[in-house]
């Protein structure tokens, strides 16, 4: 089976498991484990931040991150296809009592002419803006990121109205693959920021949140509230740690693929795409006669897997555990798809 679902089905490989095997451990909640201890530095100097937090999931980095920053009754902007609006059970309602003002954006992508009318007046009946959340790259919108210039002009708006920036990083390592930013850039235009191991990189669990050490202090302390303090979690570390050496150098090749996919798709007509909306691992496109399920099942008859995302609308995933091989085969059921 060639499984385009996600990039979060990608498993621990031989290698991978073998460093984990070494890896020397603590126990965190005493915060005496070492190799963590290590790694959530190294992070935090990659990313340009004081410090970071190894968290089970992408889902307790964005929650966390939103909780520091801001008070119950608080409003945070983000797209109307954000993460953290619609896969994250409601959490922010319910663990820090503040609502999200979800705006139309472009593909997931949030810009100043946006965010601008949506930031509230400061009368006593209007809730206090407090965060701009983005994502990059966008799941929902289909694996676009942001340019550096648009990430500096969300800055500036989020400055010029003492708003904070949380950035969702789950994917930031496509992000800096497709665009070419350096990893240091991303602490000049965000309080906060959750990353993750377990998507693209292929770690089997693990996400982080990189902020300031004081922020990083009292997340500890709400991580150990939510029931997210963890023992000897080197071994998770060690296995992270392996992923951004050994997996993100891949992640060009996982775009390539996603681009010839595309192509691929575009030359058939049962299918519809729009090639320029084709910038990372994450390809949407349309299926025209019938509907995605059908379509999705067709492909599953042949031993290739994908998700619906609307009821015209198929999403496929490129991660390395998909290779050159993979691909060939794809291609050809593509092509000859009726
Ligand atoms: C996967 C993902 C997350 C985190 O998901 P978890 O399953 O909680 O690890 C967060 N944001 C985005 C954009 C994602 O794609």
């Amino acid at each position: 089976m060639i499984d385009l679902r996600s990039d979060t089905i990608t498993r621990p490989t031989p290698e991978m498991l073998e460093a984990m095997t070494q890896a020397e451990v603590g126990d965190d909640v005493f915060e005496t484990d070492p190799t963590v201890n290590k790694f959530q530095q190294k992070m935090a100097d990659l990313f340009g931040m004081e410090a970071g937090l190894f968290v089970p999931s992408g889902t307790m980095g964005n929650q966390l991150s939103l909780h520091l920053l801001t008070k119950p009754g608080d409003e945070v902007i983000i797209d109307e296809t954000g993460h953290v609006f619609n896969y994250e059970s409601g959490a922010a309602a319910h663990l820090s009592s503040i609502q999200l003002r979800p705006l139309k954006g472009d593909r997931g992508k949030l810009n100043r002419k946006l965010i601008e009318p949506a930031i509230r007046p400061k009368n006593d009946w209007d809730p206090h803006t407090r965060v701009i959340a983005i994502e990059n790259t966008t799941n929902k919108g289909g694996g676009a990121y942001y340019k550096k210039n648009e990430l500096i002009e969300i800055h500036k708006l989020a400055d010029e109205h003492h708003l904070s920036v949380h950035l969702d990083g789950a994917r930031i390592w496509n992000a800096m693959t497709a665009s070419g930013i350096q990893p240091e850039f991303f602490s000049t235009i965000a309080d906060t920021i959750s990353i993750c191991f377990s998507k693209g990189l292929g770690a089997p669990v693990g996400s982080m949140i990189l902020s300031s050490k004081d922020r990083i202090k009292k997340a500890r302390r709400i991580r150990k509230m939510w029931g997210g303090g963890m023992r000897q979690i080197g071994l998770l570390a060690e296995a992270a740690d392996f992923a951004v050496e050994n997996h993100w150098p891949l992640l060009d090749d996982d775009h390539k693929r996603a681009k010839e996919f595309s192509e691929a798709i575009s030359k058939n007509p049962a299918f519809k795409i729009d090639l320029s909306t084709v910038d990372t691992n994450i390809v949407l496109f349309d299926v025209v006669g019938e509907t995605a399920d059908k379509a999705i099942q067709k492909f599953s008859d042949q031993g290739i897997v994908f998700v619906p995302f609307g009821p015209k609308t198929i999403r496929a995933t490129f991660h390395f555990q998909v290779d050159d091989e993979d691909l060939k085969k794809v291609l050809k059921v593509v092509e000859e798809y009726s």
